[in-house]
């Protein structure tokens, strides 16, 4: 299963593992790897979008050198049931002039779900036929406006019509080439300053995407960015375990390995894939401690998961 937080199918999953009565026990386990892997290309943006936190990033920006993502591609891929694989972290994916050939790397080592998000602006007609050709599998773009006047005042420094027509040209040319993937979810997210127009922006796409193809609007909920914004009010008490160390590994464009993709700026570091495998940083102390706290729910020695409201709240 392909597990995107966001996706309709993953809510109910993803909101029953953060009951701690529930699933207790089984916090005692982990798996031999990681269910999912988030590989950060690069940290790069050509957006402003006014929801992310991007103004506050303090860490260097690059991309991922080819080799390393090689590396961490073959040490997933020895085991039998696969990670789905995030080829994007804080940072506008098609950026990195790579990617095409990482997702048919990842492809040639096994990988069954490859995944991007993008904000689409750079995919024009040619990046589209190289990440089709790519074999990528999903791909969820992040639209979040009906018009020129709330889409431009939301994803700041971007242009609605050309978006528009990328995507549009996307879905063309995937027909085209008679193929299915990437599947495609577009998501909104309903805000103050696009008017939370859901029913506009329904209205916009279900004509164009196609559903039996897998296509499908996702309509998500503003969250606080590990601390970055301030959009939902922090319950007092921790109410739900965070199970991102037992499923998935995040890893940012120069290797190192952070608790999460809310992590932006690298804060809560737990090794560094360059000196060690994904198995010595998966098995190895630091992770081994973060879960012990959390399956106690506690977080005070983790500054940006103090300032989490995903852990406020049982639901999503
Ligand atoms: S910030 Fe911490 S608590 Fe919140 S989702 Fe990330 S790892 Fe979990």
């Amino acid at each position: 299963m392909n597990l995107n937080i966001g996706d309709k199918k993953t809510k109910l999953l993803l909101s029953l593992a953060k009951t701690p009565l529930l699933f207790y026990p089984r916090y005692k386990y982990h798996l031999p790897l990681p269910s999912m892997m988030m590989i950060e290309n690069t940290n790069l943006c050509n957006a402003e979008c006014v929801m992310c936190p991007r103004e506050l990033l303090s860490r260097k920006r690059g991309f991922m050198d080819l080799g390393l993502f090689e590396k961490l591609i073959r040490e997933v891929s020895g085991l039998k049931r696969k990670p789905v694989t995030h080829l994007h972290g804080f940072g506008e994916p098609m950026l990195d002039k790579l990617l095409p050939e990482r997702i048919r790397l990842a492809k040639a080592y096994g990988i069954k779900h490859t995944y991007i998000v993008s904000n689409a602006s750079l995919l024009s007609s040619e990046t589209s036929r190289k990440i089709i050709d790519a074999g990528l599998d999903k791909m969820k773009i992040s639209f979040y406006g009906t018009d020129e006047e709330s889409y431009n005042t939301t994803m700041k420094r971007l242009d609605f019509e050309v978006t528009f027509q990328n995507i549009k040209d996307f879905l063309r040319i995937r027909k085209e080439m008679k193929r299915r993937h990437p599947r495609l979810i577009l998501q909104y997210l309903p805000t103050e300053a696009n008017h939370a127009r859901t029913n506009e922006f329904r209205a916009l796409w279900e004509p164009l995407i196609d559903e039996k193809a897998g296509d499908c609007l996702n309509v998500t909920a503003l969250h606080n960015y590990g601390g970055g914004r301030g959009y939902n009010q922090m319950g007092k008490k921790i109410v739900s375990v965070c199970y991102f160390p037992w499923a998935s590994m995040s890893v940012l464009w120069d290797g190192r390995v952070v608790t999460c993709c809310m992590d932006s700026n690298g804060v809560q570091v737990l090794g560094d894939l360059n000196s060690q495998t994904v198995k010595e940083v998966w098995t190895g102390p630091a992770l081994t401690d973060v879960r012990d706290d959390f399956r106690k729910l506690q977080y005070d020695a983790y500054p940006v998961c103090r300032s989490c409201d995903w852990v406020r709240r049982r639901g999503l």
